[in-house]
């Protein structure tokens, strides 16, 4: 990875007396340090890829402090690595996308909430819920109830997370449980501050290390039968209660008090959308006081049952704001109360919707909705207005722009698995359209328009064996697409082993750009070592294998086709290799600038079209999609259809040029070398020509 995270490290080093400003994820990393965290891993994806890359660029400054940091081959791995905690006194938190990653992890975390833990372990989810979201739309609350493990969800500001993941681990090591956090992407990315502590250099660490195993062996301390039952029965009688115990004592939860009869439990993730609602609704002021009491659950899970009773007991009718589905939240709630018999009406789903995420505008609405029925008296009507106004606003826009053509995301400028879906789409022309099994990473956008390619998507390094039941029962072999990062991550085993073992069909496509480029152009084990996928896929008994230049549509159309056609049985396998142009470009832009800046000669390449000869089919764009190849107005007064063009974002990645070649478009398209600091000669020559 190129990017540098220098200023953020330095934010790692603030102590005592420091003001620490940043994000949200950032400074979760502080805090780990600040609670003498022993150990950190994890597994990339957003929003809190941040937290690993910092702390891996920050290698030194872990060293100096005695603290292991490991870039897990995927979250199963990070999960197991809690595994420490269960013998020794040593805090570890790791780190993963959810849901999709505690669901890869899901095996290590029942043996880990079955054993227990000694020290105190944290598991930073990156919650993916709602709009913006890019995984399916799951919440991580299900895994919490299952394994009983705890869940946090800290009200969005810098200082209550910073508490919170200090306050979990203890929580963490007085219950003996592993401790979840959810952090949703805003919480993630809120801007603040507080007041930074010294970072604490761990009991036990790379600096301080075990002398050995625990001196005394306690077999209660395997998740293995017959241990597994008393495990079972520990949970419930003892963990939860002494969870329970510390989350009342230690005032995890927070009651703001308000004038009014009925009162809101929330999320503490959703407090600061639902002031902005309260807000809107002219019920709070512009520094957060509600006329509403409010209970915001910074722990959604263990609820304390006498807690939300006295909350509830004093008011006539309590409305839960429970983001997703099921509501896990609110029927808790409601056997709390009919257990204790307290005579509060509870409303829930049934003011607010049931699937996707809490916006302002459904906060308000719901709000509304709840207040007419329990406190009529109260002025809503601003939310009213308010609501009106944004409705109108939205009409009036689509009135005048009309249906807005969607915009799906795409490949980056000059992104070498572009060539390879153009190369597969000249094919499919050939042969007939294959079933495509795409898989988590850049290359899932060529399911959209132009190459809309790929049938299913089952999750990261399952698009082979997804292929696997597909296969038998096609008359055409099915493709499937992997990036280098999920082949890694468990494409080979689920994927590849299994493919051989059940001696399968089929072609699998390994994108080779040399990172886990989507979550951020992380390294992979195969990122320094330039064979590592042929050979093992060679090791492991893949005969029919190629590696081919991405850039080179003809060849690799030429390549796939052998691949989909040849009688030869058995798994055939194309290493598609291009490195991220993302990387490339991020590599490749301090070195332009600093011999600019010399004054030295750098020569750009740019690809163009004739407008004169461009005959305005646009059968290029249908073939490429590269954002800088686009149209204009036809300059000729003859000719109504707009011609295809380049702008200036093009990398000049040749991918133009090829797919005119290998689809034999127009001869429209022209290289073109943009000399800057031209030297005498260059002038020179350009004179003459
Ligand atoms: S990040 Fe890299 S691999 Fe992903 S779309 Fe951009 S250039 Fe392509
Ligand atoms: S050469 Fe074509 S595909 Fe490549 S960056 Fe330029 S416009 Fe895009």
């Amino acid at each position: 990875m190129e990017r540098q995270f220098t200023k953020e490290i330095e934010s790692l080093r603030l102590g005592e007396g420091d003001t620490f400003h940043g994000e949200g994820i950032l400074a979760v990393t502080k805090a780990l340090l600040q609670s003498g965290v022993s150990y950190v891993g994890g597994y990339q994806g957003a929003p809190v890829s941040h937290l690993l890359d910092v702390m891996v660029q920050a290698r030194d400054y872990m060293d100096e402090l005695g603290v292991h940091v490991e870039a897990c081959t995927s979250e199963a791995a990070a999960a197991a690595m809690l595994g420490a905690s269960i013998n020794y006194p040593a805090r570890g938190a790791v780190t993963w996308k959810s849901i999709v990653g505690t669901n890869v992890a899901a095996d290590a975390l029942s043996y880990l909430a079955s054993a227990g833990v000694m020290g105190g372990t944290l598991i930073v989810l990156g919650e993916d819920y709602g709009e913006g979201g890019v995984v399916a739309q799951e919440r991580s609350h299900a895994f919490a109830l299952k394994s009983l493990m705890w869940l946090l969800d800290p009200r969005p500001n810098l200082e209550t997370i910073v508490q919170m993941v200090e306050r979990g681990f203890e929580l963490s090591e007085a219950s003996n449980t592993p401790v979840m956090m959810e952090l949703r992407i805003r919480a993630c990315h809120v801007q603040g501050s507080f007041a930074a502590k010294k970072n604490v250099s761990p009991a036990i660490s790379t600096r301080s290390k075990l002398d050995g195993p625990p001196k005394e062996f306690i077999y209660d301390r395997l998740a293995h039968p017959p241990a597994t039952f008393r495990q079972e029965k520990l949970k419930s009688d003892v963990r939860l209660p002494a969870a329970r115990k510390f989350i009342v004592e230690r005032r995890l939860n927070e009651v703001f008090p308000g004038t009014e009869n009925v009162g809101l439990i929330v999320q503490g993730g959703l407090y600061n959308g639902l002031l902005r609602a309260l807000r809107t609704l002219g019920l709070a002021d512009p520094f957060g006081a509600s006329r509403l009491p409010i209970l915001a659950l910074n722990v959604v899970y263990p609820l304390v049952p006498e807690e939300i009773n006295a909350f509830c007991s004093s008011k006539k009718a309590v409305l839960v704001l429970e983001e997703g589905q099921p509501e896990f939240i609110e029927q808790e709630i409601s056997t709390f109360l009919r257990r204790a018999d307290v005579q509060s009406r509870l409303h829930g789903k049934d003011c607010m919707h049931m699937a996707g995420e809490y916006t302002a505008e459904a906060l308000v609405r719901g709000i509304a909705k709840f207040l007419a029925e329990h406190a009529p008296h109260l002025d809503t009507s601003s939310g009213a207005s308010w609501l009106q106004e944004t409705k109108s606003l939205r009409e009036r826009a689509g009135a005048l722009l009309g249906a807005l053509p969607q915009r799906p995301p795409t490949f980056c400028v000059g992104c070498p698995e572009r060539p390879v879906f153009s190369a597969m789409k000249l094919v499919a022309q050939d042969i007939g359209r294959p079933h495509v099994s795409m898989d988590v990473g850049c290359h899932a956008f060529a399911s959209f328009e132009p190459f809309s390619q790929g049938n299913t998507l089952l999750g990261y390094g399952m698009s082979l064996a997804s292929a696997a039941g597909v296969g038998p029962m096609s008359a055409r072999r099915p493709v499937a697409v992997m990036g280098d990062g999920g082949f890694w991550h468990n494409g080979l085993l689920s994927g590849v082993a299994s493919n051989l073992l059940n001696r399968g069909d089929g072609v699998l496509v390994v994108m080779k750009n040399g990172y886990a480029s989507a979550t951020g152009t992380q390294e992979i084990v195969s990122t320094h070592a330039d064979r590592t996928i042929e050979d093992t896929l060679t090791g492991l008994g893949v005969k029919w294998l190629r590696t081919v230049d991405n850039y080179r549509v003809g060849e690799m159309a030429r390549v796939y086709k052998e691949a989909m056609t040849t009688p030869e049985k058995g798994l055939k396998v194309i290493v598609a290799e291009g490195e991220c142009q993302l990387e490339r470009q991020r590599k490749l832009r301090p070195q332009v600038a600093t011999k600019l800046s010399k004054g030295e000669r750098h020569v750009r390449v740019k690809y163009g079209v004739d407008e004169d000869t461009c005959t305005g089919d646009h059968s290029c764009i249908r073939l490429s999609g590269c954002p800088t190849l686009t149209v204009k107005d036809n300059p000729d007064p003859l000719r109504r259809d707009p011609v295809a063009t380049v702008i200036d974002g093009c990398v000049g990645c040749g991918l133009c040029g090829e797919n005119a070649h290998a689809a034999v478009l127009c001869p429209s398209f022209y290289r073109a070398e943009v000399i800057q600091n031209p030297t005498v000669w260059d002038r020179l020559v350009r004179k003459i020509l």
